[in-house]
């Protein structure tokens, strides 16, 4: 009988007892199914002939009790310690070693095979060695949660605290979250002993999914709660304040640690994970930590040099001096008047001047730019282009 053969069949179910069966049980259960199967009460079929070494093999392993010892032992630890291994599920590729060896020495040694395995899955999964961690109430922790939030745009610049309505499961108030009927108690399910996982080979690596009877809680209700249906499970709302940091910007994605489900016997609470979306502003835009504004300014402003005002997001506009001969389009900067960073200083507020053309003009000011038309006559800003257009 190979190690692979003790991960791989259950013997309790292969006979029809529970794991708490007692000898005299297991011999029962073994004389009734093996006159059941017995090849000469079915002529040569084959597959009740299959049912019948089947029933003899489990029988052979449960009726001595040293082996069964060896077996409860190998299935208890497998299940357990591979249960919490986070790569169970993802990465049972590399999950690839003989377990044969490791159990072969079982039997011969001062310690059992048990004790060994348990030694390995505590250096290799960091579980602080020991052995069978028979944990029927295994901590658990909390959902995650997604939720969104919309923002203005000053209040992602200066970060702002939210109240956001989640929906969860948490445990069902009704039975506290056991799942069964209040005034009972649910019972450690016995295929998988409390643990909740189930141990199966595929190929030669063998891996660990949830028990199918319990179905992973390693409990089992016989009177289940009418609230949840035995589930242990409700939906429950709550109003939580979150915090949102300054700086963040339109579709940026935000963990809060903690902040999700809570967890279950002990275990972490999830995280909340707030999809932020950000309303624009008529007259800011953002680029980062940067805020963005674009001011007009006239001609004689742009052409002489002017102290122009220019509005921040935050109180009183700040003076902004524009040198003499200021180009249409050219952006100057105002340190610190921007959005939060994360080191908690300030992005800058970048101004982009927009030189305007005036739609209406007086007698006055007509007056005073044709005299600056004719005063600069003698110049046609197209000359050069023209000459280089012609020499190319
Ligand atoms: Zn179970
Ligand atoms: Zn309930």
């Amino acid at each position: 009988m190979s190690t692979k053969d003790y991960l791989e069949k259950d013997y309790y179910a292969v006979l029809g007892v529970p794991k708490s069966a007692t000898g005299e049980d297991i011999k029962k259960a073994y004389r009734k199914l093996a006159r059941k199967y017995h090849p000469d009460a079915n002529q040569g079929d084959v597959k009740t002939e299959e049912k019948f070494k089947e029933v003899s093999e489990a029988y052979d392993v449960l009726s001595d009790t040293k082996r069964r010892k060896e077996y409860d032992e190998a299935r208890t630890l497998f299940g357990s310690g591979v249960g919490g291994f986070p790569g169970a599920g993802g990465q049972r590729g590399g999950f690839n070693f003989d377990l044969g060896d490791l159990f072969g020495g079982a039997g011969q040694q001062q310690h059992g095979a048990g004790e060994r395995l348990g030694d390995l899955f505590g250096g290799l999964f960091n579980r602080g060695g020991g052995s069978a961690t028979r944990t029927t109430q295994r901590p658990r922790r909390g959902q995650d949660i997604e939720s969104e939030v919309t923002l203005s745009f000053g209040e992602a610049v200066d970060g702002t605290t939210v109240s956001l309505r989640l929906t969860s499961s948490s445990a069902c108030t009704a039975c506290g979250g056991t799942g069964a009927k209040a005034g009972t108690t649910p019972r450690v399910c016995p295929t998988c002993d409390g643990t909740g996982a189930a141990s199966r080979n595929l190929g030669n690596f063998a891996f660990s999914e949830p028990c199918r009877d319990c179905r992973g809680r390693g409990l089992l209700v016989d009177d289940p709660c009418p609230v949840c249906e035995g589930s242990g499970r409700g939906k429950s709302t709550r109003t939580i304040q979150a915090r949102i940091p300054a700086g963040v910007g339109d579709s940026q994605r935000i963990r809060l640690k903690g902040k999700g489900a809570p967890g279950e016997n002990g275990g972490p609470a999830g995280d909340l994970y707030v999809q932020v979306h950000v309303k624009p502003h008529p007259v800011f835009g953002r680029n980062a930590e940067n805020l963005t504004v674009s001011v007009p300014v006239t001609f004689p402003e742009a052409a002489l040099g002017a102290e122009i005002q220019v509005p921040t997001l935050h109180g009183m506009p700040v003076k902004l001096r524009i040198p003499e001969g200021t180009p249409n389009g050219r952006t100057f900067r105002v340190r610190g008047r921007g959005a939060a960073r994360k080191d908690g200083t300030k992005g800058d507020l970048l101004v982009t001047v927009q030189v305007t053309v005036p739609q209406t003009l007086d007698d006055k000011a007509r007056a005073a730019l044709e005299e600056f038309r004719d005063a600069t006559e003698g110049t046609d800003l197209r000359d050069e282009l023209i000459k280089q257009a012609r020499s190319e």
